[in-house]
């Protein structure tokens, strides 16, 4: 869990707070999946008491194990994200019951002492994952007939390219298999 004890800023002892740390995470989970992670998520930046609120700034840096959406190969993926964020402590009942309010104008909640990163930082690598995941730019993907991986070699399948409607054309002319 990603937290950061904000008690010296609240009293005034100093407005601003450096943290610097570094954690295991196993994996990440998305909406649609739990990816490995496999670098340890390294969270730095400060958070500054504006007397409004808490604005954490700072930066989240390790490595995603992706699957390549073309060779289905594992590969690894870095990632430096950077986080700006604004909390408010969650002990004002008119705060609290109007969410939308909070979240129109992106404001997070913390209760007490601590905030916690954990579900910002989250989101923070979850929006910066790649829409389309490839191992390379470049990557060749599969043999469509055998799932010979094309990075790695040729395979024996006839490479010529058929015209789809040639290939219609082919079918109908072919005498079709078990029927007598
Ligand atoms: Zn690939
Ligand atoms: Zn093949």
């Amino acid at each position: 869990m990603v937290k950061i004890g904000v008690s010296s800023l609240k009293t005034g002892f100093s407005d601003e707070l450096e943290f610097d740390f570094q954690e295991k995470w196993s994996y990440l989970g998305t909406a649609s999946a739990k990816l490995p992670v496999v670098a340890p998520v390294r969270v730095q930046g400060k958070v500054t008491n504006t007397g409004k609120s808490m604005l954490v700034e700072g930066k989240v840096v390790t490595a995603l194990q992706l699957t390549c959406d073309r060779c289905l190969a594992a590969y690894k993926f870095p990632l430096k994200v950077y986080l700006q964020e604004e909390y408010v402590v969650n002990s004002d009942p008119a705060q609290a019951g109007s969410r939308d309010e909070l979240e129109a104008e992106n404001l997070r909640l913390y209760k007490g002492e601590i905030i916690d990163l954990q579900p910002a930082v989250e989101e923070a690598l979850t929006i910066a994952l790649p829409m389309k995941s490839l191992c390379h730019e470049d990557c060749r993907g599969l043999c469509p007939r055998c799932g010979q991986n094309f990075n790695e070699a040729q395979c024996q399948c006839e490479t010529e390219t058929v015209d789809p409607r040639l290939a219609v054309l082919g079918k109908l002319l072919s005498p079709k298999e078990g029927e007598s």
